[in-house]
C-alpha cells in the first residue's frame, strides 16, 4: 500500500513538470523539446526513479513524447547555526556532526523544479 501511494505522489509531480514544460513549449512556439532537465533535491520527498517511472507515461501522445528526462540530484547541505560548520544532511531533524547543535540552516537540498528544456 505505502508503495503505490508513494508512486501516486511522484505520479502527479511527474504530471505537474511535465504539463508546465508543454505549456512553455507552446508558449515558445517550439516544434521539439530535445531534452527536459529537472532538479531534485535530497529533501524534496520525491524519488527520482519513481519520477523516471512515470514520465514516459505521463508524456505519452504529449509534445515530450520521446523527450530524454535528465533528473539532477542535489543533495541536502545544512548549516550549523551554532559553529557555522556546513555538512551533507538527509533530513530536517539532523543535528551538527561538529557540536551537537540543533535546527541546522538548510543550505540546499528542497529544489523540485525545471533546470532546463532544450528545444530546437
Ligand atoms: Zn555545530
Amino acid at each position: 500500500m505505502a508503495k503505490a501511494k508513494n508512486i501516486m505522489h511522484e505520479l502527479s509531480i511527474t504530471q505537474s513538470i511535465v504539463d508546465t514544460a508543454i505549456e512553455y513549449a507552446q508558449k515558445e512556439q517550439v516544434s521539439k523539446v530535445l531534452e527536459l532537465r529537472v532538479e531534485i533535491g535530497a529533501l524534496s520527498g520525491v524519488v527520482p526513479d519513481a519520477v523516471e517511472f512515470c514520465y514516459s507515461s505521463v508524456t505519452q501522445g504529449t509534445l515530450l513524447d520521446g523527450t530524454p528526462l535528465v533528473i539532477d540530484w542535489i543533495e541536502a547541505k545544512g548549516k550549523c547555526p551554532e559553529c557555522g560548520h556546513e555538512q551533507i544532511i538527509d533530513n530536517y531533524f539532523n543535528t551538527c556532526e561538529k557540536c551537537g547543535g540543533l535546527a541546522l540552516e538548510v543550505i540546499c537540498g528542497e529544489e523540485l523544479r525545471i533546470k532546463e528544456l532544450e528545444v530546437e
